[in-house]
């Protein structure tokens, strides 16, 4: 399910890397600054610069991650399978996990499909090489900022255990979230708000519900065409709402 092999890129069909089994699970990783990509061609060069840099630069014997993912979802090899890997810093934590970078960095936000592409990879370890199923990030590793604070609170919540296809997000961890409250589920709300074609314009992604992340639910619940008078709570109606316009604001973008 590798949607880009190495000779895609120009590579050696596998890579010189030692052999390894890394069977415990997946890590998450992240650029750190900040990449600007925006579609397929970007992502592949960015893919090959990675590499370049973990070879030339650092003198590594191949380009650092196990996988990546691109902003438009799709899943390109770079070690690839049985291989030990260079991302986490530790040694067992190369020998006893793949590693997988999404093809962003600090205050950007994943895409629906790029969270999608984590899950099929995640999927795919598990079915077809007995993978464990476990999601962690970097700095569950080494003291680092990897894979950043979006990611990571993804990593969190559950996010990239969820079957591939799934809303971005079960839902449940959000329901009956408040103005007033604040943390990681507050940051999922406000990215499926955006994803669903709400505006937060002067705060953002903050993980903290207060009047701007009430509008944007109001403004969700409308487009679905509730009676509702404000976006104060996450309630059953306004969570399957939320999923719904979501989803049709996703489908209008793609076609
Ligand atoms: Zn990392």
């Amino acid at each position: 399910m590798i949607d880009y092999r190495r000779t895609y890129f120009g590579w050696s069909a596998s890579s010189p890397a030692a052999h390894a089994d890394p069977g415990s699970g997946l890590v998450v990783h992240y650029n750190g600054a900040a990449t600007h990509l925006d579609d397929h061609a970007e992502c592949v060069s960015y893919w090959k610069n990675t590499r370049d840099h973990h070879v030339s630069g650092r003198g590594w014997a191949d380009i650092g991650y196990s996988f990546g993912v691109s902003v438009e979802g799709h899943v390109f090899e770079g070690r690839g399978l049985y291989r030990y890997q260079a991302a986490q810093g530790t040694t067992a934590g190369n020998a006893s996990y793949y590693s997988v970078s999404l093809m962003i960095g600090d205050g950007e936000r994943p895409t629906p499909a790029q969270i999608d592409g984590v899950r099929r990879l995640r999927a795919w370890l598990t079915a077809e090489h007995g993978v464990s199923g476990t999601v962690l990030g970097h700095r569950d590793f080494v003291s680092t900022s990897c894979p950043g604070s979006e990611l990571y609170a993804l990593v969190e919540d559950g996010t990239f255990t969820q079957a591939p296809g799934a809303p971005s997000g079960t839902g449940d961890e959000m329901l009956g979230l408040k103005v007033g409250d604040s943390g990681s589920r507050v940051t999922l709300l406000q990215q499926m708000l955006t994803y669903a074609g709400a505006s937060l314009p002067e705060y953002g992604v903050d993980g903290v519900y207060g009047q701007e992340t009430s509008d944007a639910l109001l403004w969700v619940r409308r487009q679905m065409g509730s009676k509702a008078t404000d976006g104060d709570k996450v309630t059953s109606y306004a969570l399957a709402q939320l999923h719904a316009q979501l989803a049709r604001h996703q489908s209008a973008a793609v076609g």
